[in-house]
Formats: structure tokens, C-alpha cells, sequence
């Protein structure tokens, strides 16, 4: 739809021409019907310059049009998306009266019913653009006023907005309804206002410091009400709260600080301004391991980072998208690290969120970290690996670049100069020259404003007594970026000595250009293993020379620093990856070395990558093997966890994922009909629908047991599943049913229909599925331009038939975006999944020579 798609140049043009004073917001959400009853009252100024304007409101039905006083037909300035002013005056008071859509896709303002007790429960998600789903406004972020909000719900809900929410008062006529008039916040962006109101469970607490009192509500659906764990969220938040207050040395910017749980989510997390929402899967239900726990705490710190960088002091426009999500990764991170029990958050940092980051880098679609931004669509495909990981990455090594003290204190100047205003890079690294001396702007250009990855390489040789005769890095890059960039680096050499592998030496040095010399090490003994990247300090992919990965091939459980083993792994996916190293020698290197890992969070990407090197990268002559192999590997080590272990559960789900043989399937009846147990396992909702699903999708199980597992969990989370695992059914008519619901219609959910999208790309049903790649192709055109943003690329991405790893595939990417002018944004997620392809067949070849 014309209009829909908000360019950079006119959100420009528009904030040179508006001051934006002030939202009044009434919504009436006393209805159970399609739509509910939006009032705006916007108080802006327009500059003498300014031509037409134009607000931004996506709703059915506009009834009311009124500028200063004076009644304007709505058949006549509103057109679905926008409300068009041809003229204005300097001083203008609109009032917008509109009927708005309830949404099911997470936009907008959500509405879900609990199927187990019929609770309503709804919830506003404003990013990048969908505020204007729910009033009528400038939907851009350095338009920024005041916002109040009063409501009108049932008298029984419990409603949160951006300021404390107030004491409901009775509305005269509707004994069942009541209205909550918040105060007005300070000026805000329109992608952080938010509403959450419904019958959820409240629990309350308050951050305490000095003269400082903050309260803070967690909330969640009712009938998660016994899994909410709000102590452990508390506890994470007050060290947050702790930790940031001194090292921003800034007040928190708002009145309270409520984290709302909330279904049918689509992202992790959103820093709607002292509202934070966060996606309902954190209220534990079933057991986790320790790294979901992780991942929330640090979840919950990047939001809170937020409310200073990012809601306080905000890009100006999405182009810093990056710097908002990179600064709270790497200071969450850090927070995590220093303020609570995980203190091997770095480590997760580089096993998970550098895996991301190398991952995204070498698509075709990667990007400079500064992007740019043309309009609203660019930016819905970029909350991806570089925008988050990357950046963070290249923060965390301008830290060390600048000096932590310098940082941070350009952070303090930045916050107090720029607090409740708009900001690009440029105000920050002014800042950040200021306080350290130093000139960035070739630092800029380098980390900044080119794409890719380097690889770096140790190339030495040894003398006859063991002694380095030469030693050199290497550095290289891809001929589409090829950048060469200076690295600040550490060089570590291990020994192996009594069965460990531990570091004798480790220096610093800078290495820059394609090849430099490094006399520090020219006449010492050579090293069992040498890491031309040690303490992760840069963001580079490492290569291992063959002494080394020999090493590693042999004892990489034996290398006793958790960084050090972690970068060993990452080297060896990166090289599966990249097709030098084969899948089944990878597979087996995991086997061989995961024994000795004690993190869990690195022991779940080796499992998960194990398993995506036997059904994607390895010859598929050797799939069976491989398969067979990990299934009997994962049911030992399964045996062998500790009761009741995180690593028991780990194990417990690699194997239910691929286990194949009659034998092996038998297990996972057993396990759930009860026949067969495990001492400390226990068989919870989650895990019992892990099981069945696979069940499911060999055959073994169907419809009846599906129902049954219903019947005994019939909650949202359980009715998911169901579906899901309706949709692995290894049947014609099941695919036919899936893909309807998916393609056919518009009616599921958000999240329903990312269970059904799970469910029917199973990974050995790839001839079963073939009737739909051309169907797929086909359908793509209308899902882009129909569904809504998050839907669609949950379509494009989801049913991608990225498990049919043939050249054909790539000729039907190819054919199809050759045909027509494609959205660019659609063409982008079509080559990204291409590339997957176009890798697992390159893999494929280097394992099939191997075997
Ligand atoms: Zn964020």
C-alpha cells in the first residue's frame, strides 16, 4: 500500500518541518469485537515551510476528523495508512477518532484468549512502526512528545502503560468498566509507548538505592501464575539496576520499571519506555537448562540498558539501529559478567553471539555494521546478526581501543548532553575523540563502514630441534569486501603436558595488512597449539595450522580454559562450514571432546551443530551413519548424566531429534508411555511434546496420540505443539492441511502459525514435500505484498525448502528473482537462504571426498 512504507528522506522532511508537543490518547477496550475505539489529540507546530502534512494511522475506520476546531471529511484525507493536512497552521490541535484492528501478528495492539481459562490478554509491540496501528501519530522516532494515556477495560484487568499506572476510577453508565488516566510521560518516541492490559498476574517489588525508590512489576498470563519465578527476575534486575546506575552515573529516566511477560511474541524482548514486554517462553513451565536462564538474565539487562540508551537518548532515525542493539548487548553482557552469577558471560558472548555475527557476515546480504537505511522495509529485515552481534563485538574491541574509563565517561557527557533528544553515530564518537584523544575516524571507516569477516592465520616453520625459525599472521577476505583491517590480537601457545592442554605464553600485538611478521616468537619451541586470536579480543575467524588441529582433533577436552576450547570449537565449525574441514570429522570431534565441557551453553550449539553437520553439510551417502552415530553417542551420554542434570536434558533432546532406528524410536514410546524411565528425568509437558513430535514425524504416532497428549496439556504452549506436531505428520494430506492453514488463510496466529511452519519442514521428508517448492515460489509474490511484515517473513524464511540441498533450488532462487523486480527486502531473505544452500552443497563435496 502506498504510504505504508515510511521513507527516510520524508521522516527527514517531516522533522525539519514539525515540533511534535503532545499525544492524548484514549482507547476503549471494553469490546470483544474486531476493533476498538482510538481518540488521539495531537498538539504540534509546523514551521512556515512546512508543505502538506501527513500523520501516520493504519486503522479500518476513521469517524472523526477534526483540525483546529474545524471538521475535515475523512473519505477525503484518509486513505488506510495515512491522515494527509494539506494545510496547516503554526500551532495545530488534531483530533483523530478511528476504530483500530485488534492484530494476531504480534503488531500493533495484540489480542489473545487463554484457552484455559478465556482470560483476555493483550499487548502493544510499536517497533519499527506499528504505533500507528493504535493512534494516530508521526511514527518516527525523532519525532518525539509527552504521551498520555487513559483506558477504558473491564475493571478486573490489570493495565500498564510508560507511567505508574494509576488507581482505575468507575466510568458512569458501565458498572463493569473502568478507566486508568495515566500521567503524562516526558517526550518519547512513538515506537516505545506502550499498553499491556488484561487479566494478568502482578507481582510487585522495589528497587531500592539511597534516596532512590524505582517500583517494578513482573507480570504474566494467569495461568502461568505458579511458574513465574519473579524472585530470580528481581534479583537480575536489581543488580542491573545497580550496575548501570553507577557506571551511567545518570537517574533512571522514568517512574517505574515493569516487566511484562506476555504470549504470542515475537521478538525477545522490547524497551517500551519503564514497560518492558518479554516473550512469555521465559516463564519456565517445563525444566530449561541453565543457558535459557542465562539468556534471560541477560535479556532482562539489555532492556534495562535501554531505557538510558535507546529510549532516554534515541537514534534520530534507523540508519543507528545498530548502536542502539549493540550497546545494550555489549553492556548487558558486561553487566552479567560483573553483577551476577554468570560469570562466564564472554564466553557465551563469543560462543554464541560471534557464531551469529560470523554467520550473518558472510552472507550475500551483509552489510557495512553503519547500514543504510532507505526506508521501513530495509529496516524490518536488519535486526539481524550484525546489527546486534557484530556491532557489539566491534564495541567491545573499541572499549579496549579507547580504554574502558574513556568509554564510559563519553557515555556520561553523551547521555547528559543529548538526554531526551535524538542522536546519530557521529554525536557519540565526538564523545568518544573527546574524552580518549584519539582520532576515530579511520577506526570508523574500517570497522564501520565495510562488510565481512577476515580469517586470520598463524603461518610458521620449525627448525629440527622443535624451535620457530619464521612466524607470521596472515589475514584475508572475501573478493566482495575485501577490507583488511588492523586487529589489536592476542597470540596464545598451548603445550600439551600430563593430559591438559594449557597456555605457556600469551602477548598482545597489532597485526594489520595480508601479512605480519612476528619476531616475539622466532627461536621458542613450537606450541602443541597455537590461537592467533587468544581472550577473543578481535572479530576475526581463526584458522588452526595442522599441528594444531591435530592437536585439537585429539584433545580438545583437555584444553582446560573455557575461552581458549570455546575458540577451538568455533574454528572447527567455521571450517565445516567453509567446507575445509569434513562434517563427519567434525561430528566426531564433538563426540570425542564434549565429554569435558562443562558450559552449557557451549555444549548445546556443539549438539545442535552436530546435528545440522549430518543433515546439511555431510555427504548424504554417510547420513545414516552419522545419524546413527549421534543417536547412540547422545543415549550414552544420556545414561551416564548426572539425575536430574542439565546436561541429562540436553542429551535427552539430541537424542529424541534424531533418533531413526526402530530401536531407538522405542526408547522415546517407552519413555513416554511410562514403560521405560530415567532416574531425575522428568517427563514435563515440554519434553513429553519433544518426543511425540518426533514420533510423529517417523510414522510412529499420529492424530490420536496427538489428542491425547492434548487432553492432558491443553494450554496455548500445548496447543501449539499439537499443532506442530500435526504438521510433521509424514502425510500428504497433513502437508496439504499445514500449508493451507499457513498459506491458504490469514486467520492463525502469529505464533500458531511458527508452529505449524516448524512442524512441516522435516528434514527427511524433502520427496514428501516436493508437490510444494513450486508452490512455494509461487505463493510468494501475494504473501509479501498481504500479510503483515512479521508474518510474511516467517512465511518466506520458514517454508523456504532449505532441506532440499540440490543445485536445482538455487536455479529456482535464481529464476524466480530473475523473472520480475523483486522487493528488496524479499530478495534479501531469498538470497540469504540461497546461500544455505549453495554452502551445504560446497560442504557436502569436501565430506563426500573424505569418505
Ligand atoms: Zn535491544
Amino acid at each position: 500500500m502506498p504510504g505504508k512504507n515510511l521513507t527516510r528522506d520524508e521522516a527527514r522532511q517531516r522533522a525539519d518541518s514539525l515540533d511534535v508537543r503532545a499525544y492524548t490518547v484514549e482507547l476503549d477496550l471494553t469490546g470483544d469485537g474486531p476493533t476498538f475505539r482510538s481518540t488521539t489529540v495531537v498538539g504540534f507546530a509546523a514551521h512556515s515551510s512546512a508543505g502538506p502534512v501527513f500523520l501516520d494511522l493504519i486503522a479500518p475506520e476513521v469517524i472523526e476528523l477534526t483540525l483546529n476546531g474545524r471538521n475535515l471529511d475523512p473519505a477525503t484525507h484518509f486513505d488506510g495508512v495515512r491522515i494527509n493536512l494539506p494545510e496547516v497552521a503554526p500551532d495545530n490541535t488534531l483530533r483523530v477518532v478511528a476504530n483500530c484492528a485488534y492484530m494476531n501478528t504480534g503488531e500493533g495492539l495484540h489480542r489473545f484468549i487463554d484457552p484455559v481459562d478465556k482470560g483476555t490478554y493483550l499487548y502493544t509491540q510499536f517497533e519499527v512502526a506499528d504505533a500507528r496501528r493504535v493512534f494516530a501519530c508521526f511514527d518516527q522516532p525523532d519525532l518525539k512528545a509527552t504521551f498520555q494515556l487513559t483506558v477504558l477495560a473491564p475493571h478486573d484487568w490489570a493495565v500498564f502503560s510508560n507511567a505508574i499506572t494509576p488507581e482505575p476510577r468507575p466510568v458512569s453508565g458501565r458498572v463493569d468498566a473502568a478507566a486508568w488516566a495515566f500521567e503524562a510521560t516526558p517526550p518519547v518516541s512513538t515506537y516505545i509507548t506502550a499498553l499491556v492490559a488484561g487479566a494478568y498476574h502482578v507481582q510487585r517489588d522495589v528497587y531500592r538505592r539511597g534516596e532512590v525508590e524505582i517500583p517494578m512489576a513482573v507480570a504474566c498470563r494467569a495461568s502461568l501464575a505458579e511458574h513465574l519465578d519473579a524472585a530470580e527476575i528481581f534479583d537480575v534486575t536489581k543488580r542491573g539496576f545497580d550496575f548501570f546506575l553507577e557506571l551511567f552515573a545518570q537517574p533512571y529516566p522514568f517512574t517505574k520499571y515493569d516487566q511484562l511477560f506476555v504470549p504470542e511474541y515475537n521478538a525477545g524482548a522490547m524497551e517500551n519506555a519503564g514497560c518492558v514486554t518479554i516473550l512469555e517462553d521465559y516463564v519456565f513451565r517445563s525444566k530449561v537448562t541453565d543457558a535459557t536462564y542465562e539468556r534471560r538474565a541477560e535479556t532482562i539487562l539489555h532492556e534495562l540498558a535501554h531505557m538510558w540508551f535507546g529510549d532516554l537518548v534515541t537514534m534520530r532515525w534507523w540508519d543507528d539501529l545498530w548502536l542502539n542493539e549493540s550497546f545494550a548487548t555489549y553492556v548487558s553482557v558486561l553487566a552479567q559478567a560483573e553483577s551476577t552469577r554468570w560469570t562466564n558471560a564472554w564466553t557465551t558472548f563469543a560462543n554464541v553471539e560471534k557464531t551469529w555475527a560470523y554467520r550473518q557476515d558472510q552472507l550475500p546480504s551483509t552489510h557495512p555494521i553503519v547500514a543504510d537505511i532507505k526506508d521501513l522495509a530495509d529496516v524490518e529485515v536488519n535486526f539481524d546478526g550484525i546489527t546486534y552481534a557484530k556491532g557489539a563485538s566491534v564495541l567491545k574491541q573499541l572499549v579496549a581501543w579507547v580504554g574502558r574509563d574513556n568509554f564510559f565517561e563519553a557515555i556520561r557527557r553523551y547521555f547528559t548532553r543529548h538526554a531526551w533528544g535524538n542522536t546519530t553515530l557521529a554525536d557519540l564518537l565526538g564523545f568518544l575523540e573527546e574524552t580518549s584523544g584519539r582520532d576515530l575516524s579511520s577506526w570508523s571507516a574500517e570497522w564501520l563502514q565495510t562488510a565481512g569477516v577476515n580469517v586470520l592465520r598463524p603461518e610458521y616453520a620449525v627448525d629440527a630441534e622443535g624451535n620457530i625459525t619464521s612466524f607470521a599472521v596472515t589475514q584475508t577476505a572475501v573478493a566482495e569486501y575485501p577490507t583488511l583491517r588492523s586487529h589489536r590480537i592476542a597470540i596464545g601457545s598451548y603445550d600439551l603436558t600430563d593430559g591438559q592442554i594449557a597456555r605457556r605464553d600469551s602477548f598482545e600485538l597489532d597485526v594489520a595488512g595480508p601479512r605480519t611478521e612476528v619476531p616475539h616468537l622466532v627461536g621458542t619451541r613450537a606450541a602443541d597449539l597455537v590461537l592467533v586470536n587468544d581472550e577473543d579480543l578481535s572479530y576475526a575467524k581463526i584458522r588452526l595450522d595442522p599441528r594444531s588441529l591435530a592437536t585439537v582433533a585429539r584433545h580438545i577436552g583437555s584444553i582446560s580454559d573455557s575461552l581458549a576450547r570455546t575458540l577451538c570449537w568455533s574454528a572447527a565449525w567455521d571450517m565445516t562450514r567453509d567446507a575445509e574441514l569434513p562434517a563427519r570429522d567434525y561430528v566426531e570431534l564433538m563426540l570425542r571432546g564434549i565429554n569435558a565441557e562443562s558450559d552449557i551453553v557451549v555444549e548445546q550449539a556443539l549438539q545442535r551443530q552436530a546435528i545440522a553437520a549430518v543433515w546439511s553439510f555431510a555427504d548424504p551417502q554417510w547420513r545414516d551413519t552419522g545419524l546413527r552415530r549421534l543417536a547412540y553417542a547422545s543415549l550414552e551420554h544420556l545414561r551416564a548424566a548426572a539425575p536430574g542434570s542439565d546436561r541429562q536434558l540436553s542429551w535427552m533432546r539430541t537424542f529424541a531429534s534424531v533418533a531413526r532406528t526402530d530401536e531407538h524410536l522405542a526408547v522415546l514410546s517407552e519413555l513416554l508411555s511410562g514403560a521405560r524411565s530415567l532416574p531425575g528425568l522428568d517427563m514435563d509437558p515440554d519434553l513429553r511434546w519433544h518426543l511425540l513430535r518426533r514420533l510423529v514425524a517417523c510414522g510412529l504416532a499420529g492424530e490420536p496420540e496427538v489428542d491425547a497428549e492434548l487432553d492432558s496439556d491443553d494450554t496455548a504452549a500445548g496447543r501449539r505443539y499439537a499443532a506442530a506436531a500435526l504438521a510433521a505428520r509424514p502425510t500428504v494430506a497433513a502437508k496439504e492441511e499445514a500449508w493451507a492453514s499457513v498459506v491458504g488463510d490469514d486467520s492463525l496466529p502469529n505464533a500458531t502459525q511458527a508452529a505449524v511452519i516448524a512442524g512441516f519442514a522435516q528434514p527427511e521428508q524433502v520427496e514428501l514435500l516436493e508437490p510444494f517448492v513450486m508452490r512455494y515460489f509461487a505463493a510468494l509474490p501475494d504473501v509479501w505484498e498481504k500479510r503483515t511484515n512479521k508474518i510474511a517473513q516467517g512465511i518466506v524464511v520458514g517454508l523456504f525448502p532449505g532441506h532440499r540441498i540440490q543445485t536445482s533450488t538455487v536455479e529456482l532462487v535464481d529464476e524466480f528473482l530473475a523473472a520480475e523486480e523483486r522487493p528488496a527486502a524479499l530478495r534479501r531473505l531469498l538470497l540469504e537462504s540461497r546461500d544455505g544452500i549453495v554452502r551445504a552443497l560446497r560442504a557436502r563435496e569436501c565430506d563426500r571426498a573424505a569418505g
